[in-house]
């Protein structure tokens, strides 16, 4: 059922199709100049109008009453007629997914190819769709006919995955990269659709339709195609929320808001209020994801970017690009995939709020507390204590990012080790494999880290490495639990760290 509606209001011309100008023109050039190739090659994702412009195109060289100085067909001769019909015998379409032998290719396409056009004024057209799917020796076969293409014979082969194309059938074929359908042209062509079907649409569904289908005009077709056979000449946000998965903007926007001005409160107390309404947890973590990533692709690209939402979430989100440090937005993005990555967890919300807790209470740590800028060398030496291994924990993503101008892959190295024990001697850190020991256990690494470490504690202190043989479960007792605030908020909401 919702194919119906993407097969209804099948652009019938080139100036229906939606996208794709570049490549519209060229054909529609060709046509009038009679320059026409004998392959062709249609590259891009599903859903972007490849076989639709090559129906129109092979209808176009076919019609009968077309004047030499026009590109479209009359779509009314007969030829359109039965072509439109899918009942001509010269445009041939195969699909390549389903007929992938050799001996098909043969008999559909090397032999068939032979006979003449039954329209002796036009010319015989094969459409193979998905064309990457061909056997090897299909593709031989295919490739014997297109170096010696007999009269009056057009290929035109459309594929989503031109890697597997070989590149011998490429370099025989005129090729064009279909590309993605913007989201406007996609909303434009869905207000077409809904006036010819005489039903109310709001433009925030339209746009929300447009933005789930990632600019796949099909998708989008058989989405609204869903939402018109509701059979309702209205459609309300409850009514479309039984197609679409309902998203939550209004409150992704309050939840990001709350982050960006460090209300843990807020924020925890938002998501709670969520999972009582019973929100699907999962579109909403999508989406929040994804909402992110477009405030920190506009603040990196600014206003040329395309926001893919309704106006007045692009209005928020546009604020949201000016307040929001580019820092703090990517160090939230990737705690959020590390912490959405735990996939067992008691509760369902506690990956989400433990991503917010260490996002703000890392942040709090960022603010309240500077390493002193002094000079290591000058502090006195003290035997080390309990209190200063609490020091180092309390600090270690600042340690961590104090190493970062030193040397990068030993940062990276640190976000994967926790401060292990504490001797008389020295402090030892816990690192999770026995190559990064080999990489860390240097005297100039050393050196640096005991720096750092000297200069948050006020006295010296030396560094030593170890791998941790209980490595994941005491990372992940420190990196959830040594935070008083996150234990506070966890009993807060009932939670239990995983
Ligand atoms: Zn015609």
């Amino acid at each position: 059922m919702p194919e119906v509606i993407y097969r209804k209001y099948r652009p019938k011309t080139f100036k229906e199709v939606v996208g794709q100008k570049p490549i519209k023109l060229t054909l529609q050039n060709e046509i009038v100049s009679k320059q026409i190739a004998h392959a062709y090659l249609f590259v891009g994702p599903r859903g972007t109008g490849k076989t639709t412009l090559a129906r129109l195109f092979a209808r176009s060289l076919n019609c009968l009453d077309r004047s030499v100085d026009q590109s479209e067909p009359c779509n009314k001769c007969e030829i359109c007629q039965l072509i439109l019909n899918n009942r001509s015998m010269d445009i041939i379409e195969i699909d390549a997914a389903s007929h992938t032998g050799v001996d098909n290719v043969r008999e559909n396409i090397i032999a068939n190819a032979q006979i003449p056009p039954f329209n002796n004024k036009g010319c015989k057209v094969f459409v193979i769709d998905e064309v990457h799917m061909l056997s090897k020796s299909a593709f031989n076969a295919l490739l014997k006919t297109l170096e010696e293409p007999p009269k009056h014979v057009i290929f035109i082969l459309a594929t989503t995955e031109i890697h597997k194309v070989p590149e011998t059938i490429i370099s025989r074929c005129q090729r064009f990269d279909f590309k993605k359908i913007p989201q406007q042209d996609i909303i434009k062509r869905l207000t077409e659709i809904i006036e010819w079907e005489k039903i109310e649409v709001p433009e925030h569904i339209l746009a929300e339709i447009s933005r789930k289908s990632e600019g796949c005009l099909r998708d989008a077709e058989s989405l609204l195609g869903q939402i018109i056979s509701l059979d309702q000449t209205k459609i309300t946000d409850e009514l479309a929320s039984l197609v679409l998965p309902r998203s939550n903007w209004q409150e992704i926007n309050n939840l990001v808001e709350g982050l960006r001005l460090n209300n843990l409160a807020t924020t925890l107390n938002q998501i709670n209020k969520l999972v009582e309404e019973g929100i699907d947890l999962k579109i909403f973590i999508d989406d929040l994801i994804d909402y992110l990533r477009q405030i920190m692709l506009y603040q990196i690209i600014g206003p040329s970017f395309n926001l893919d939402f309704a106006d007045d979430i692009v209005e928020n989100l546009k604020e949201h690009a000016q307040e929001f440090p580019l820092d703090d937005l990517s160090r939230l993005l990737n705690i959020l995939l590390d912490k959405l990555s735990i996939k067992e967890s008691i509760i369902d919300q506690l990956p989400l709020e433990l991503g917010c807790v260490e996002f703000l209470t890392d942040k709090k740590l960022d603010q309240d507390y500077q390493i002193p800028k002094i000079d290591s060398s000058d502090l006195p030496e003290h035997q080390p204590s309990n209190d200063d291994f609490k020091k180092v924990q309390d600090h270690w993503s600042l340690i961590i990012k104090e190493t970062k101008p030193f040397n990068h892959s030993l940062s990276a190295i640190l976000q994967t080790s926790h401060p292990l024990s504490i001797d008389q001697q020295k402090l030892i850190i816990g690192l999770e494999y026995g190559f990064h020991l080999e990489q860390l256990d240097k005297p100039k690494v050393k050196n640096h880290l005991s720096g750092i470490l000297s200069r948050i504690l006020g006295h010296k202190i030396n560094v030593g490495f170890q791998v941790d043989e209980d490595y994941k479960k005491s990372h992940q007792k420190f990196k959830g639990g040594h935070e008083k605030e996150v234990e506070e908020a966890i009993d807060t909401f009932g939670g239990e760290i995983v």
